[in-house]
């Protein structure tokens, strides 16, 4: 089963209004006893508090929903505890109303009980009929904001059977697809242009006051997320289409603990260590995985053993490879004398190691067939290398 969300403003009544902010109050209330019981787990936290909640004047469809997400944000508190993460005592401040229970979806609109015997209607718009009505689509839960009503989409996709894989390597500048027959890049440098310009926008104000400061770099953060957020769900969007038709199944590096790379005392400048960390790592996976999930498109996580020396190692005869100055992001075999792009090389070893990943999970496919074969030294396997048959470069080039 995979979930998705689909949202559309709305025109709120009092009576709406007044309805979140009860529900507000009752998810404080359910914390409060959450946190004085030590009780985090559902079951018990609805055993403590729902009983209290009876003086909240809500339908009581809601009151089991506010103690759902009373626990929810204390498993999540707990959790952060857990780590190590200093927490403040948790505290639903904005109005909101969450409820999987009670809506019924009619003629094009979602009617909801707002109290006892009165009933609130919202007009879905064209797009999110539009995606409610689609084949094993069904609604899940509602969420409503002041202004933005969100539905909670689920669907159970038939697994898409794939014959090959295609590896997905996000770069600072790039995303690059592909497998050893074709790679193809994304061009992405915008989203470092958009990200060095909020820098800079950011650094300008130059006015001491925290608050200000807080409000400023928040706005232009939500400027530069949504920004370049479009521009990854373009790629995205078109790299899942891609990978549907070809029915290849997608291989994603595992990036977590990436950030710890690029923190302060690594011996990286400040400004490197700045533009490693606006690059947005995780968001393009998330897009990927949940487009893909959405498809049934099989998604295969390497762990961060199988994505060891991938872009260091020559994908035609296992050797490692040699970097140079005068190359920039390009890499030199001395064995077979090939100079290969970089990103190119990591896209064609990942989706091998994928290949070997995924093809032990089904019956086994010979090399004949298509099978994966790693390239190690002595075993030279016949790839098309998607880099430039050339000598090595005496002279810097201009570039
Ligand atoms: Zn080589």
């Amino acid at each position: 089963m995979t979930v998705k969300s689909v949202w559309q403003y709305y025109v709120s009544s009092s009576a709406v209004l007044r309805l979140l902010g009860v529900f507000r109050k009752m998810v404080n209330e359910s914390l409060r006893i959450g946190i004085a019981n030590d009780a985090s787990s559902l079951r018990k936290l609805s055993l403590l508090s729902y009983n209290q909640l009876a003086q909240f004047d809500s339908p009581s469809c809601y009151k089991l929903c506010a103690i759902s997400r009373a626990a929810g944000i204390l498993a999540a508190r707990k959790k952060s505890v857990r780590r190590g993460y200093a927490t403040r005592a948790p505290y639903a401040v904005r109005p909101q109303l969450v409820s999987c229970y009670g809506f019924k979806i009619e003629n094009g609109y979602l009617r909801i009980p707002v109290s006892r015997g009165k009933r609130f209607s919202i007009p879905l718009t064209k797009h999110s009929l539009e995606v409610i009505s689609q084949p094993g689509v069904k609604v899940r839960s509602f969420t409503l904001t002041t202004s933005i009503l969100s539905l909670c989409i689920a669907r159970d996709p038939p697994r898409m059977e794939c014959a090959s894989t295609a590896v997905v390597d996000r770069n600072l500048r790039n995303l690059t697809v592909g497998n050893e027959n074709q790679t193809h890049q994304y061009d992405l440098s915008e989203t470092v242009r958009i990200a060095s310009t909020t820098t800079s926008i950011v650094a300008s104000f130059r006015r001491d006051d925290a608050r200000i400061r807080t409000s400023i770099a928040s706005k232009y953060g939500r400027r530069r997320t949504s920004r370049s957020g479009q521009l990854l769900h373009r790629a995205t969007k078109a790299i899942v289409a891609l990978a549907i038709q070809r029915r290849s199944a997608i291989v994603l590096e595992n990036i977590e603990g990436i950030r710890s790379l690029y923190r302060k005392g690594n011996g990286q400048s400040r400004k490197y260590r700045g533009r490693m960390n606006s690059w947005s790592f995780g968001e393009a996976q998330r897009q990927i995985e949940y487009k893909a999930r959405w498809v049934g498109l099989p998604v295969i996580r390497l762990s961060r053993r199988e994505t060891r020396g991938s872009s260091v190692t020559c994908p035609r005869c296992g050797k490692r490879l040699q970097s140079d100055k005068r190359l920039k992001r390009k890499l030199w075999c001395g064995n077979c004398r090939v100079v290969m792009d970089r990103d190119m090389v990591a896209a064609v070893n990942l989706a091998r190691r994928g290949r070997v990943r995924f093809a032990r999970s089904r019956p086994p496919i010979t090399e004949a067939q298509g099978g994966a074969v790693e390239a190690v030294m002595g075993n030279p396997t016949p790839t098309v290398i998607p880099g430039v048959d050339a000598p090595k470069l005496t002279q810097p080039t201009k570039s």
